[in-house]
């Protein structure tokens, strides 16, 4: 790298690029990839870290992941999701109809296809803007977090099955599939994970089975424990 010009191997030679940070350390290796008809590089570096962070503060928090409120913390407040594709959703639909009324691969169909894909960065990178904002701010305020182990990747997969596998479930769970991606619950875990490991802070990732028919007191675990949603009352003791 040569100020804002980096040398790229295989007879490409020098490009021109804008440095959104600082590049620190040995580079190791270089990604280049194209999103949306931009062009973007990446650079993989390698450091030395001195001492091992400490992480400044000294609570932890318990995270809850939903689908209404995206965040339900243990002291009681919750982070609304931001919805930026059910925003785009009427936006995207009257593109997508557009589309299909063109000539496939004429020159206003390639036109078209490319704002398609605009909207698409776009309504992603809302997206992984907000998520990057909420989990900041939780990693610079607690030592210590703890979320569900989702499984993300196993949920999503489990409503890719064809209507006959999965009977009626496949709406609904490719319903909550979406919003769950829209969301980006997986995403959201990664990224409290290498912030807390930055600070020098923990990610506890906790079964989420029988965990609200679990008895504090006892460990006793029934199903009778919880009579209604809000409502706990265990029945051994
Ligand atoms: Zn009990």
């Amino acid at each position: 790298v040569e100020d804002n010009r980096v040398k790229l191997p295989n007879g490409i030679g020098l490009v021109k690029f804008r440095k959104s940070q600082d590049i620190i350390g040995t580079i190791k290796n270089v990604t280049i990839s194209k999103k949306s008809g931009h062009w973007y590089v990446s650079f993989g570096c390698e450091r030395e870290l001195g001492e091992k962070p400490v992480h400044p503060a000294t609570s932890a928090i318990g995270l809850d992941m939903g689908i209404t409120k995206l965040l339900t913390t243990s002291n009681g407040t919750y982070i609304k999701p931001k919805n930026s594709f059910k925003a785009n959703q009427l936006k995207l639909a009257k593109l997508q109809r557009q589309l299909s009324k063109k000539v496939t691969f004429s020159q206003n169909w390639k036109k078209h296809n490319r704002k398609i894909q605009k909207l698409h960065s776009h309504i992603a990178n809302i997206r992984h803007d907000y998520l990057h904002k909420v989990t900041t701010s939780i990693s610079k305020n607690h030592a210590m977090i703890a979320c569900e182990d989702l499984k993300v990747a196993n949920m999503s997969k489990s409503a890719g099955g064809s209507a006959a596998q999965h009977g009626r479930n496949v709406k609904a769970k490719s319903g909550l599939n979406k919003s769950i991606l829209d969301q980006g619950w997986g995403m959201m875990v990664d990224m409290l994970e290498y912030k807390q490991q930055w600070r020098g802070g923990l990610l506890i990732k906790v079964n989420p089975r029988y965990t609200s028919q679990t008895c504090f007191e006892c460990k006793h675990i029934a199903k009778d424990n919880r009579q209604t949603q809000a409502k706990f009352e265990c029945v051994k003791c």
